[in-house]
């Protein structure tokens, strides 16, 4: 675990995260194939927005669980919010809007959303 700093591409939004990048994910799904992002679970008490609230855009689909949310001046989706399968609310960080991460150096695992 370690302590990240991200934030959307204009820096409306941002926020701190104990979080680990041991365990990444992509995914195939309709939307995360579109959005291209890479993806960390932290739960939720692991998860300060220190700014933002008030620009974020929320967007649902299919299952309507998962609150994705995009900057409503630049469009990045730096997190989204949703819960685990025993309610447990959890953060989804794209990595890709940490600070200090290099994308490349990650090894995520493929997650075959577009199945479920
Ligand atoms: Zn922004």
């Amino acid at each position: 675990m370690a302590q990240y700093e991200g934030s959307c591409h204009c820096g409306r939004v941002a926020y701190s995260v104990e979080a680990s990048l041991d365990q990444t994910i992509t995914c195939n799904c309709s939307y995360c194939q579109r959005r291209g992002s890479i993806l960390t679970f932290a739960p939720a008490t692991a998860f300060t927005l220190t700014k933002g609230e008030d620009a974020l855009t929320e967007y649902r689909f299919n299952s309507q669980k998962i609150q994705h949310l995009f900057c409503e001046t630049c469009g990045v989706e730096s997190f989204a919010r949703g819960a685990m399968p025993d309610g447990t609310p959890t953060v989804a960080v794209n990595v890709r809007c940490l600070a200090g991460v290099e994308p490349t150096e990650l090894q995520p695992t493929q997650y075959d959303g577009r199945s479920r």
